[in-house]
């Protein structure tokens, strides 16, 4: 199975605890440290959750698991076939983080749980982020038992028991569970031998209407460019179906507030696209599958900073309605992590929604019991059967406390 292209196809998410080595779990498969923000300008794509390419291969000669790598060289002195490439979405694991990971995940099509061996199971957010892959419905799961340079065996097969008891039950019951050290690199090719075999491309219909969640959106002009030198905006994200051409025209929605005789309304934008940018290299055709950078002719003022991050784009006329309130049908979770029982959303109260890739509050207008209306600060594009990922302000912090199902 080896392929000509390097466009990456799948997006998979990285989650799971702060410290336990995502982070370097991700630079050990792509090279990239995720965390260098400064560089995500330059490379014109990335997502404020971290964000790396990653190209699996094989060593022809050698028997599994040794003949998965991401050297282009093998031990042999060979080449190595190109699988397929692969974006990496690394969340944060920090627990302010949710409505961050929750964004993330709207977009990522299977996703490696990284547990540390050298605490106990489950950490909070290693358990937070489960329930919000559980809920999302991300199904397809590697669990990456990391630090093992740092345990000796039994408590690294004291640890592998506690995670297997930890995920009984859940959405990860039957995911491998890799034991890895992502500093020292070891065991890296059983782990890509697992996201091989448990997170395979999704079948995306080429044929669809082209439909990109924006998670990010930037103007990568240097201050001071002369008119001439001056680029459209640019926006990140990734392309759940369909494909997009340079040429196309493009429609980004919700897109602009405007105040009209002191009525704010949304006007959906409309431009062309100018360049694509997919795996670290321009291309004329995006498909469906990972991170991709489309450069705009829209005013890069528009794009600045994240503007449009959580807005949709597509062919013109073929997006979702633009909604200022929905009504959903809720599924409550059986509880908070670390807090205890959650008790029914209530009239007037502001939940925070993650739909798609967008973030917003919405206030309760209504509520009863399994489906409540909202009514929200920032609309959102939406379909209707659209997830959303629900969450409560409880102290500080807003917690994840169900799923809704936009009617
Ligand atoms: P993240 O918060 O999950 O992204 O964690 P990071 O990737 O930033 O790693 C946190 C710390 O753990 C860093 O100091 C890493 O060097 C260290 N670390 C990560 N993986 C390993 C590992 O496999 N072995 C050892 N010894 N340290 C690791
Ligand atoms: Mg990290």
């Amino acid at each position: 199975m080896t392929k000509d292209h390097t466009q990456p196809e799948v997006n998979i998410g990285l989650v799971g605890h702060v410290d336990h080595g995502k982070t370097t779990l991700v630079q050990a498969l792509s090279g990239s440290w995720t965390d260098q923000h400064s560089e995500e300008m330059k490379r014109g794509i990335s997502i404020r959750l971290g964000y790396a390419d990653a190209t699996f291969r094989e060593c022809p000669g050698l028997e599994e698991p040794q003949r998965y790598t991401v050297e282009e060289e093998c031990p042999d002195g060979g080449e190595s076939d190109v699988r397929r490439t692969v974006s990496f979405v690394d969340a944060p694991g920090h627990e302010t983080l949710m409505a961050t990971m929750l964004s993330g995940a709207s977009i990522m099509d299977g996703a490696v749980l990284v547990v540390s061996a050298t605490e106990d199971v489950p950490q909070a957010q290693t358990e937070e982020h489960l329930m919000a892959l559980d809920i999302i419905g991300i199904d397809d799961i590697v669990i990456a038992q990391n630090k093992v340079d740092l345990v000796d065996r039994d408590r690294a097969v004291e640890n592998h028991e506690q995670i297997r008891e930890f995920v009984e039950g859940t959405v990860a019951e039957d995911a491998p569970i890799v034991p890895v050290s992502a500093q020292q690199e070891v065991n890296l090719d059983l782990l890509i031998q697992a996201i091989e075999e448990e997170i395979p491309t999704p079948d995306r219909d080429p044929d669809a209407s082209a439909r990109m969640f924006a998670a990010r959106s930037f103007d990568i002009n240097r201050p001071g460019a002369t008119f001439e030198d001056l680029q459209g905006g640019v926006v990140g994200g990734s392309l759940v179906e369909g494909e997009l051409e340079v040429g196309d025209d493009l429609e980004i929605r919700p897109g602009l507030e405007i105040d009209e005789e002191g009525r704010t309304e949304w006007q959906p934008l409309t431009t062309s696209i100018r360049s694509l940018q997919a795996g670290g290299e321009q291309v004329e055709t995006a498909r469906p599958g990972g991170l991709l950078g489309v450069g705009t002719g829209l005013d890069p003022s528009l794009t600045k900073g994240d503007a449009l991050a959580g807005q949709v784009a597509g062919e013109p006329g073929t997006l979702p309605p633009t909604r200022e309130a929905f009504e959903m049908d809720v599924d409550l979770l059986d509880r908070i992590v670390g807090e205890g029982e959650i008790e029914e959303i209530s009239t007037g109260e502001p939940l925070m929604l993650t739909v798609g890739t967008a973030t917003t509050v919405g206030a309760v207008t209504s509520a009863r019991e399994g489906e409540c209306e909202v009514n929200l600060k920032r609309p959102v594009c939406a379909e209707a059967g659209a997830q959303i990922a629900i969450n409560r302000r409880v102290g500080a912090r807003w917690r994840l406390i169900g799923v809704g199902t936009l009617k």
